[in-house]
């Protein structure tokens, strides 16, 4: 649930048994120095390791909003280590900077918290160093790994992890959560429910901040007027979103930092505002690699509707709104649809996945989207 800051387990949506395990071991003190949170991306995995990081490393045992639990929400307590992929791995050196940092005493509080983001991205010797850790707990140490599946661990890893598994939620849990909680109406829950893919994280992000949704959106008109743009028109667009996404600021200012290393000294407060930086800057680039991905997924959609339009016409039926991505464009798809037809639709999803993909492999972000125009325009 990255970009979203959760102060309490109410916020979490839909993962009573998980919660209910972790709150019953915090209540009898028996957790096990290291958990495994598996499960699908967006359902809550990073939020509920924060919320137990809180507890953990708070007095009362629950994340209870106090000064200690707000700076494990911001990123900034002293005893909380969050260890994330930087690029697209997390390497040795930074498993052994962690291990360094845990061999000293608690700052604040009486214990200390490591959550491990995207465990799998750990590299085969990061996680072999890593092993050490979990072998040779320091003790007071509460370690907790969050990745979509065990299997992409080393066996070693996980067999000495306690796994938490979070389950997927289903459209109409996302719809219900989105009504219920974030005050969506039921059209709008429906829509945003189905356009974040079923997500949960991305729905949230999104019923939150509406202006997240804008990358999306972009996508949808980029595709719907693409074969009438001139090739540098399109680029210009492109670059236009490439610009907006420089811009885009993480959330939460140094000043706030500021205040919390007040009371540390100087050596403390340096290497926490060193962590505090690189996770700002972490958090960038992934906001950054999100709005790309909505932008291929707002494309897409488009001509998932245009395909779907297609094959169900094609069969004599009428289509539904209900069933698009873009009822709003209806006239618009159906102009497109007759030009660029369920085949040719086809071509342009297999070729928008494929540089989904790219993204992942950190391709040249410039270089695949302008190659990527070139080729939809080919295609359609
Ligand atoms: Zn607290």
């Amino acid at each position: 649930m990255e970009g979203i800051t959760c102060s309490g387990w109410q916020e979490i949506y839909g993962q009573e048994k998980a919660i209910s395990l972790l709150r019953a071991g915090l209540r009898r003190g028996d957790i096990p120095h290291a958990l495994l949170f598996t499960g699908p991306s967006g359902v809550g995995k990073f939020g509920t390791a924060l919320l137990f990081a809180a507890a953990a490393l708070c007095t009362s045992g629950e994340p209870d909003g106090c000064a200690s639990c707000r700076k494990v929400a911001a990123g900034v307590h002293p005893d909380l280590h969050v260890l994330e992929p930087e690029g697209f791995s997390i390497k040795v050196e930074a498993v052994r900077k962690l291990e360094a940092e845990l061999s000293g005493k608690a700052v604040e509080s009486a214990a200390k918290a490591v959550i491990i983001d995207e465990a799998d991205a750990m590299t085969h010797e990061a996680a072999n160093a890593f092993l050490k850790t979990l072998e040779e707990p320091t003790p007071n140490t509460y370690i907790v790994l969050v990745c979509e599946s065990k299997e992409n661990l080393l066996p070693t890893v996980v067999s000495r992890c306690r796994e938490v598994r979070f389950t997927a939620l289903g459209q109409r849990d996302l719809e219900r959560f989105l009504v219920e909680r974030e005050g969506l109406q039921e059209e709008e829950a429906r829509k945003m429910a189905r356009r974040s893919g079923g997500v949960f994280g991305r729905a949230l992000l999104w019923a939150r901040r509406p202006e997240l949704a804008a990358h999306w959106r972009r996508g949808v008109g980029l595709a719907a007027s693409l074969r009438r743009l001139s090739l540098l028109e399109a680029l210009e667009i492109v670059e236009e979103c490439r610009g907006d996404w420089e811009k885009m600021e993480a959330k939460g200012g140094g000043g706030e930092l500021e205040a919390y290393t007040r009371a540390l000294d100087k050596r403390a407060a340096e290497q926490l505002r060193k962590r505090w930086e690189g996770r700002k800057a972490q958090e960038m680039r992934k906001a950054r690699r999100r709005a790309a991905h909505d932008l291929l997924d707002g494309m897409a959609s488009f001509y998932r509707d245009i395909m779907l339009l297609n094959l169900i016409e094609e069969e004599g039926l009428g289509v539904e709104d209900e069933v698009l991505f873009n009822p709003e464009r209806r006239k618009e798809l159906e102009r497109e649809a007759l030009h660029v037809g369920a085949e040719r639709a086809r071509a342009c999803l297999g070729i928008l996945h494929e540089a989904g993909k790219a993204l992942e492999a950190n391709v040249d972000e410039k270089l695949l989207l302008h190659g990527l125009i070139l080729q939809l325009r080919k295609a359609t």
